[in-house]
């Protein structure tokens, strides 16, 4: 059996904040679209196909709209951790990025009742010390990096790299890395920005090529693996968009080999 798993990140406000130095009204509404309208749609999506799904959040968003994660995780869906305030690790000091570490921890499991076991970086990327921090807090899988396709696989723990000697491998951390790739997001595709300038606005057909693509590569040649793909609320739910969704969701369904499943499950499944 092949695996899908479908990820939103719930950024919300969070993005427009963490990451634009001149945050305007127009921007954060955009997070906002997200929050009324992105999730629910989504939920009923899900809902309609009876498909589980793994939503990132960042402490921010819980703290902000605590309504539409509670309601994500009344439908049986698995909430991880994104950050708080959708921070860059690699930007932040170790004693800053251990602090949004906690922040958003204590955020969700006061709104969830669950310490999440699942960690996606807000920028897909890391610090130096970002992945012993993950091992440190127990998370049992990450979701940032791109060392691999279909294949969850170990990351290492600090590797000696330089342009003047040879990769020098660390020991492999004892978490799954379920990696992810830019044509794999919806925001590389769709999101629209003036300053900095970001086209986006792509017609959704190229991007159900490309996902449908990597589909039928992983059914025929890489068979039992497992796909992720990234959506964001405020953008996935764009009406044009989610019904692109949908019909990637029928395709899959349509292979008759293709099972969706939270990352979660996955990596419990995977063990150690
Ligand atoms: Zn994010």
């Amino acid at each position: 059996m092949n695996t899908v798993c479908l990820t939103f990140d719930f950024d919300a406000l969070s993005v427009w904040l963490g990451g634009y130095a001149n945050v305007t009204p127009s921007m954060l509404s955009r997070g906002e679209f997200g929050a009324r309208v992105g999730v629910p749609r989504i939920l009923d999506l899900l809902a309609t196909y009876d498909l589980p799904a793994t939503f990132f959040v960042p402490g921010h968003t819980a703290d902000s709209f605590p309504e539409a994660v509670q309601a994500i995780v009344a439908a049986g869906h698995e909430v991880a951790h994104h950050g708080y305030g959708h921070e860059d690790p690699s930007t932040q000091t170790e004693e800053e990025e251990h602090a949004s570490l906690h922040r958003g921890l204590e955020a969700l499991e006061r709104l969830t009742g669950t310490r999440p076991i699942g960690y996606r970086s807000p920028s897909w990327d890391y610090s130096q010390s970002t992945l012993r921090l993950l091992v440190e807090h127990g998370f049992l899988y990450d979701s940032s990096l791109m060392a691999d396709d279909f294949r969850p696989y170990h990351p290492r723990l600090g590797d000696r790299v330089s342009k003047d000697e040879p990769l020098q491998r660390g020991p492999e951390a004892p978490i799954w890395e379920f990696p992810v790739y830019w044509a794999l997001d919806d925001w590389p595709h769709f999101a629209f920005n003036f300053d900095p300038l970001r086209v986006g606005l792509s017609a959704p057909s190229k991007v159900l090529e490309i996902w449908q693509g990597e589909l039928d590569y992983l059914r025929g040649k890489a068979p039992g693996g497992v796909l992720t793909v990234t959506m964001h609320p405020q953008i996935i739910g764009r009406a044009h968009r989610l019904a692109m969704l949908e019909q990637f969701i029928q395709y899959a369904l349509d292979c008759g080999d293709v099972q969706f499943r939270r990352m979660g499950d996955v990596a419990r499944e995977l063990g150690s």
